[in-house]
């Protein structure tokens, strides 16, 4: 008995050695849930960059696509709790739980929160040659063409699902969900006119707004964007959809029982982020608002992300939507 106590208390020992020596030269991984070329994966690289700076290692994006971010999620759920397989995702954490019927983790308590690294806003857009050319002119449009309009997304659970379910259900209209593993095949679907909408981050849609090659609509914010490529567009709240404000936060995770010591490093290592002055340049560059509030603090994270399961779970389920 008193030799295994002595072998656990060895094999603690040995852990923590290890935990205090993160990363240790080793390279660690960070899972992106969509596609490569979209707006998570944009942070995601922004990010890694940064963190590759303090923490002294290589940091490998791994796109691990498709249905709304879960796969990847529950891939980082599964992985090695040793702080070398992180997960970068967005507002999918919070209404994935009311979107899935069965989701193979449970959001709340099988990750360790490492911090939120910032929000961005979305914006309405539409197939080139569409013949609206504002708002009103797309709500005339719509009313004339029910039951034929094609709303893109990133997959069912994705944000800018989300998005699109609460358009429609403001304007009282459905319209047919077509899911992409992500914003990048959407938005190459939506120039070749496959689509007819998508609502989606700023990240990916202002350098094809500033390009004219989409047309834009609105923003998803309750106060009207900076940007010069997209200063003169109204909000949907101004629009007559009282209330539309949906953005678009992002937050680093690790598997439950990733050792305190790496958690700590990883966690500093993402507030030198914030702090970061390339980081923030090339964030802002994409209309992404940094994280300078406590929510970088992972207990915070995680009484902002259950105060968004608890925002989006009863929205979800009175627009009667399932991705399952
Ligand atoms: N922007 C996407 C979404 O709608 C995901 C992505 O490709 O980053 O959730």
């Amino acid at each position: 008995m008193k030799k295994l106590f002595a072998l656990a208390a060895i094999a603690a020992a040995a852990v923590g050695a290890h935990a205090q020596d993160f990363p240790a030269g080793k390279p660690v991984t960070l899972v992106v849930p969509f596609s490569a070329g979209g707006p998570t994966d944009r942070v995601a690289r922004d990010l890694a960059e940064s963190l590759q700076k303090t923490l002294g290692t290589t940091i490998i994006v791994d796109n691990t696509a498709g249905a709304g971010s879960s796969i990847g999620t529950a891939k980082v759920a599964r992985a090695n709790p040793d702080g070398y397989t992180l997960l970068l995702n967005h507002i999918g954490m919070s209404t994935m739980p009311a979107l899935y019927r069965k989701l193979p983790f449970n959001v709340e308590n099988d990750f360790e929160y490492l911090g939120m690294v910032n929000e961005v806003p979305m914006t309405l857009i539409g197939k080139p040659g569409l013949p609206a050319n504002n708002y009103k002119e797309l709500t005339t449009w719509i009313n004339a063409n029910k039951g034929k309009i094609n709303l893109g997304n990133a997959g069912l659970g994705a944000a800018s699902h989300l998005c699109g379910l609460l358009f429609q259900s403001a304007l009282k209209i459905e319209m047919t969900p077509v899911p992409y593993k992500g914003t990048a095949p959407a938005i190459a679907d939506l120039l070749g006119g496959q689509i007819d909408l998508l609502c989606d981050q700023t990240t990916n849609t202002t350098s094809q707004i500033e390009a004219k090659k989409v047309k834009a609509y609105a923003v998803t914010t309750s106060k009207r964007l900076t940007t010069p490529a997209l200063k003169d567009l109204p909000t949907l709240d101004e629009s007559g959809l009282k209330g539309f404000e949906v953005s678009i936060w992002h937050g680093v995770y690790a598997p439950k029982g990733t050792p305190a010591p790496v958690l700590k490093k990883i966690n500093e290592a993402i507030r030198a982020a914030m702090k970061d002055p390339a980081f923030i340049k090339r964030e802002e560059g994409l209309g992404a608002v940094i994280t300078t509030d406590k929510r970088v603090e992972p207990a915070e994270h995680k009484k902002f992300v259950a105060a968004e399961i608890a925002k989006w779970g009863p929205i979800i389920k009175a627009a009667g939507v399932y991705a399952d």
